[in-house]
């Protein structure tokens, strides 16, 4: 599946975008926002020299920098793209130097935690709105970003309570540009719906994949030559960088709890149908399941193909 962005906006939606954290997110947000001409400034800033050192070589912004203050201090939205834990200490040091109005929003895989580190931080004329954009991959850094990687998936906007509705209208228009259907609702509600759709997977795929990894009668030669029996996805998955995801489940500790209680008690019915030999009953639960996966690819969030269709994917929009 390859899919193209539309021809450039006539009129940018900021001026100029700062973006903080040029990994995975935060280049694909710079290369899909200058495809589109979205902004008509893009400032990068992360901590790491190296990082910025490598979008410099890329063309991914119009400046760089290792300064927070200066990347932000004309900025008309900032663009918080690094990990959940790192929110609270990025708004401490951008919030002095936010211009009057500058909308602040993120890209984080959690809700509540960001509302709590933020709210209290930025000066009462910044505003938030934060947002998560539903889309992603197992990769890490400025290398594996693409233009194309919000094409045609959400992007959830949680904005508090007496929020902006202009602030909140731009967020929307922009990642709309960038190819994303826009949803907005509660940050508490965000965070419940993705434990299930997405935190609660992965850490099943951390799981089974450190118990493979532990097996003393199964060796790790076997593990790697026979993982096409569904094991190899879970390896996908689990392969997702240890810091975004260590930051997601210390952040959204209170919703994962409750989904894996909900999972553990399904697990030990799974595991009681098979002492049972209940074939009807894991019949009727396969075939709900199955149901499931078949209304997602009908929705256009994921392709038939075998493979998921994930290098089609990759191959869209690559250039700055
Ligand atoms: P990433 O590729 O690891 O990029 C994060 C970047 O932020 C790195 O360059 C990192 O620098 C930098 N950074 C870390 N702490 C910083 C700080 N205090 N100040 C400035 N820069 C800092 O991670 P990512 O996958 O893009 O994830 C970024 C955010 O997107 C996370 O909040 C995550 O929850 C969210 N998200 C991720 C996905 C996904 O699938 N990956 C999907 C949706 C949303 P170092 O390399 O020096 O650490």
């Amino acid at each position: 599946m390859v899919e193209r962005l539309g021809p450039p906006l006539e009129e940018p939606i900021f001026d100029e975008l700062a973006i903080i954290g040029v990994g995975l997110i935060g280049s694909s947000v710079a290369r899909a926002a200058r495809t589109r001409k979205a902004a008509r400034r893009i400032v990068l800033a992360d901590r790491s020299r190296e990082t910025l050192a490598r979008a410099k070589e890329l063309a991914l912004g119009d400046e760089v920098t290792n300064d927070l203050k200066v990347a932000v201090r004309n900025a008309d939205c900032v663009l918080l793209c690094a990990p959940v834990g790192a929110t609270e200490e990025i708004g401490r040091t951008i919030a002095p130097a936010l211009k009057a109005g500058a909308i602040v929003s993120d890209v984080g895989s959690v809700k509540g935690a960001v509302l709590s580190a933020l709210e209290p931080v930025l000066p009462s004329h910044a505003r938030l709105v934060p947002a998560h954009p539903v889309a992603g991959t197992e990769q890490s850094g400025p290398d594996a970003g693409f233009a194309g990687l919000f094409m045609n998936r959400w992007c959830i906007l949680t904005p508090p309570e007496g929020a902006d509705p202009e602030a909140v209208e731009s967020v929307r228009a922009f990642w709309e540009a960038l190819g994303s259907h826009v949803e907005t609702m509660g940050a508490a509600h965000h965070d419940l719906v993705l434990a299930i759709t997405s935190h609660v997977p992965h850490l099943i795929a951390y799981n089974i994949v450190g118990t493979a990894a532990d097996l003393e009668e199964v060796t790790r030669s076997e593990v790697i030559k026979f993982s096409a029996g569904g094991f190899r996805d879970f390896t996908r998955i689990a392969a997702s960088d240890p810091t975004m995801w260590r930051d997601v489940f210390l952040y959204n500790k209170d919703a994962v709890l409750e989904m894996l209680g909900r999972f553990n008690e399904d697990l030990t019915a799974l595991q009681r149908m098979i002492r049972r030999g209940d074939g009807d009953g894991l019949f009727e639960l396969f075939t709900r399941t199955r149901a499931i996966r078949l209304g997602i690819v009908a929705e256009g969030q994921e392709t038939a193909a075998p493979d998921f269709g994930r290098r089609g994917l990759q191959t869209d929009e690559q250039a700055p």
